[in-house]
């Protein structure tokens, strides 16, 4: 069989890079056992150009500030680590660190009572949060050509405008944008035309609770088809 040559640590059984075990200043683990998909075999000139970019002073503080989040989500007990944080908090935990001021919230209109939800307890928590739903603009799907209509072929249906939303974001100057159940490909323009920092709080999933997870974890089970190709 042909080796495959591209990067591919979703099948690393080793986890090489973790150097699980190791201590503080020991030299990094050898790639000897690393399969021969490992990027770091095949492309170890990344990582050399890529570790200069965190020593752009602010690149290499909001790193700074992202590891000292996660590591705060953590507390260490007598009977183990356990997890302390849920997601929003974590969020807003992170927000402060950054001295952020005012966020951006970009959601679907499925999700009006999260966001509704979502923008309270941030303001609550002093921030200013500028929001803008997905169906902003009011304008028809013809307009993109989507002759596919949810509530049928007669019926007005406004178009999904994440373009939109990430212009309307990147002009209200906000520190950070929060995407909230944008829907996939709407989710990817919204990347595409977001100028600033940018993190998710959930994605999408009408079936699920927006946990799209779940599938993965019942995909011995209940979602066993899942595992067969999908036509
Ligand atoms: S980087 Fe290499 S060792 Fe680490 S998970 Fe990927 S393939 Fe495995």
């Amino acid at each position: 069989m042909v080796e495959k040559r591209y990067p591919r640590c979703a099948h690393c059984s080793t986890r090489v890079c973790e150097n699980r075990g190791g201590q503080a200043g020991d030299i990094p683990p050898s790639l000897e056992k690393a399969p021969a998909f490992c990027p770091m075999k095949l492309m170890p000139e990344v990582y050399a150009a890529a570790m200069t970019e965190y020593d752009e002073p602010r690149i290499k503080e909001f790193a700074r500030l992202a590891s000292v989040q996660e590591f705060q989500c953590y507390e260490r007990l007598p009977d183990g680590l356990r997890t302390k944080l849920p997601r929003v908090e974590e969020l807003i935990q992170f927000a402060r660190k950054c001295n952020y001021k005012k966020l951006g919230l970009a959601f679907c209109g499925g999700l009006a009572y999260e966001a509704g939800l979502l923008t309270e307890i941030l303001e609550n928590n002093g921030f200013e949060v500028v929001s803008v739903q997905c169906k902003t603009g009011a304008v028809p799907k013809e307009r993109i050509s989507a002759a596919e209509k949810i509530a049928g072929p007669e019926a007005w249906e406004t178009m999904c405008n994440p373009i939109v939303q990430a212009i309307i974001i990147n002009r209200s100057k906000v520190d950070l944008a929060i995407m909230l159940g944008l829907c996939i490909g709407h989710d990817t323009l919204f990347i595409k035309y977001c100028d600033v920092p940018l993190t998710v709080l959930a994605v999408k999933d009408r079936v699920l609770g927006h946990n799209p997870l779940a599938a993965l974890y019942a995909s011995g089970s209940y979602y066993q088809r899942l595992r067969n190709r999908i036509d």
